[in-house]
């Protein structure tokens, strides 16, 4: 777990130094927060055999658009593909916010959360799994 809340720091810091001057946050600069913990989990994904997985769930970042969240979410790999399977939707913790979009799926860990207009763009844009030049 170590491993997953230092990532979780960089990323703070990272996106900490993006924020606008008159601390206005856009709906992009939102999406693209949520976006980057996308890709922190996709790296998750990848190491899982190193972290601990408790009932078969692993733990994954909380997507929501709050840079300086920490929340852990657990989910089984099946149910993570299944999020992922759809660039538009985020793993978010049950009450955290987002950035335009509904509720799809309600699990008992976990939120899943669908992009709707610029938001649901901007997640298509940067989503990992889609080759760039599409
Ligand atoms: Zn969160």
């Amino acid at each position: 777990m170590d491993a997953l809340i230092s990532l979780r720091i960089r990323l703070h810091e990272l996106l900490s130094t993006q924020m606008s001057e008159n601390g206005h946050i856009s709906i992009e600069r939102k999406t693209r927060n949520e976006a980057i913990f996308r890709d922190a989990n996709e790296e998750i994904a990848k190491v899982r055999e190193q972290l601990t997985v408790v009932d078969g769930r692993t733990p994954f970042l909380c997507e929501c658009e709050d840079p300086t969240c920490r929340e852990i979410v657990r989910a089984t790999i099946e149910d993570y593909e299944k999020v992922r399977e759809y660039p538009s939707r985020f793993l978010l913790a049950h009450g955290h916010t987002w950035a335009q979009g509904r509720v799809v799926e309600k699990k008992q860990d976990y939120l899943v959360v669908e992009k709707t207009g610029e938001a649901a763009r901007i997640a298509h844009e940067t989503d990992p799994r889609t080759p760039a030049d599409v």
